[in-house]
């Protein structure tokens, strides 16, 4: 492998590096899971598009810039480090879009993907419901056909639908086939969430954001075009999504190596730093090295057209116990300082670690749990018995 850049890369680095430190907000945005703090975001991602820096890597027609992968990623690294407000369109833009590139008709794409980078459509992932989790293929909403109609009628619940309160569209899976196998019988169904029969209610998170929702639909008419992939193959269309989901474009190293760099700041910052911490920052900051070396590997192998499949799954856990511990080690540097709310006098960087570390704890949740991301590495990646 070779790990120097081109001098087009470089260029490229030194171009969206100039541009995200003339444009970054110097304060930082209210959060992205409250409804006023989503409208300044918006705008935000609004701007990024107009200057074409919203989705570097999708093609020009689509407002991006025809990046490569490892453009992408450079890019990344830059928009983390000039301390880039955090995504509130990624649900769309980096797990939607990715399986719209695979799944989706010609007329598909050029309909979602162009009103998705300019932030016009915002989308929210709708798979999870009161009775599936990790067990996702025990859903139980229901598309019925309407031939008369030329589509779906859906009926049921979906529940943890990040920013569902805010969103205009939700993805989701649905029973197409009741008689069918568990993982058959499924359709990938994208709905406008102001459709008839569609009810979204929000819900606060343990921070008190309005991070989640409830979406309930009763009735809702879904149209053939609206269907992403073939009817009854929606299990396999998901996996595409859950891959980018764990692997590389949710998360990339870019997010935790810029961390770490404010982790070893606050470490420099803080007064009776201890052995123990010194050494839980160290390791934090080799772990997200190991994570950022680790994704050079993974884009040589998708830039020569290799997939990570479930190889995503180690990224997953990586990453999400990083996180927490990278949270943690801040914590422990800030003592009781971690516990003041931002706008209290003595905040340190706005209350932002323990902002931070709440979010981090659900890190091994969302996205599929460790546990299971430990089962797919098992059976799938290490070949071991399922018992
Ligand atoms: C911040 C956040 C954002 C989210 N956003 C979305 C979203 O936008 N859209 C969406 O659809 N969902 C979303 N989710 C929901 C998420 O996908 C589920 O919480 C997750 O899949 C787990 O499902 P569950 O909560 O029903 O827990 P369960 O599946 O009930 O699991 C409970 C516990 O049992 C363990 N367990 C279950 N089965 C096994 C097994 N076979 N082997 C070993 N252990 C097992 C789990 O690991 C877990 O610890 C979000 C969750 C969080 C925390």
């Amino acid at each position: 492998m070779d790990l120097n850049f081109t001098a087009a890369e470089e260029a490229f680095r030194a171009e969206a590096r100039a541009w995200l430190e003339a444009n970054v907000p110097t304060e930082p945005l209210p959060s992205g899971d409250t409804r006023d703090g989503f409208a300044a975001h918006l705008e935000w991602e609004r701007m990024l598009f107009a200057a074409r820096w919203s989705v570097v890597s999708w093609p020009a027609a689509y407002g991006g810039r025809d990046a490569s992968l490892w453009e992408w990623l450079i890019f990344e690294e830059e928009y983390y480090r000039a301390g880039g407000p955090q995504r509130v369109t990624q649900n769309g833009i980096f797990l939607l879009a990715p399986t719209v590139f695979e799944f989706g008709t010609q007329e598909q794409q050029d309909r979602i993907l162009p009103r998705m980078a300019a932030a016009e459509d915002l989308w929210c992932q709708g798979w999870s419901e009161p009775d599936a989790g990790s067990d996702l293929a025990g859903i139980k909403s229901r598309a019925e056909r309407d031939d008369a109609a030329g589509g779906w009628r859906v009926t049921g619940q979906k529940t943890w639908t990040t920013r569902g309160a805010f969103c205009t569209h939700l993805f989701g899976l649905f029973r197409t086939d009741p008689e069918a196998e568990r993982h058959k019988g499924m359709s990938y169904l994208l709905i406008p969430l102001d459709a008839d029969g569609v009810t979204v209610r929000g819900v606060g998170r343990l921070d008190g954001d309005e991070g989640f929702a409830e979406v309930f639909l009763e009735d809702v008419f879904v149209p053939d075009a609206d269907v992403l992939g073939g009817v009854n193959e929606g299990w396999g269309v998901a996996m595409a999504t859950t891959s980018s989901e764990r692997g590389l474009t949710l998360r990339s190293p870019g997010r935790f190596t810029a961390a770490c760099d404010r982790l070893v700041d606050l470490y420099q910052r803080a007064a009776g730093a201890t052995e123990r911490d010194r050494e839980q920052v160290a390791q934090a900051w080799m772990d997200a090295e190991a994570y950022r070396l680790f994704t050079l590997r993974d884009v040589t192998e998708m830039a020569e057209g290799r997939s990570l499949g479930a190889r995503s799954s180690l990224n997953k856990v990586w990453w999400s116990e990083l996180d927490v511990h990278l949270h943690e080690a801040a914590l422990d540097l800030l003592g009781s300082l971690g516990e003041l709310e931002g706008d209290a006098p003595a905040a340190v960087d706005r209350g932002a670690w323990m902002k931070g570390y709440q979010f981090a704890l659900s890190g091994p949740i969302y996205a599929g749990t460790n546990e299971i991301q430990r089962n797919v590495i098992a059976e799938r990646v290490l070949g071991l018995p399922r018992k």
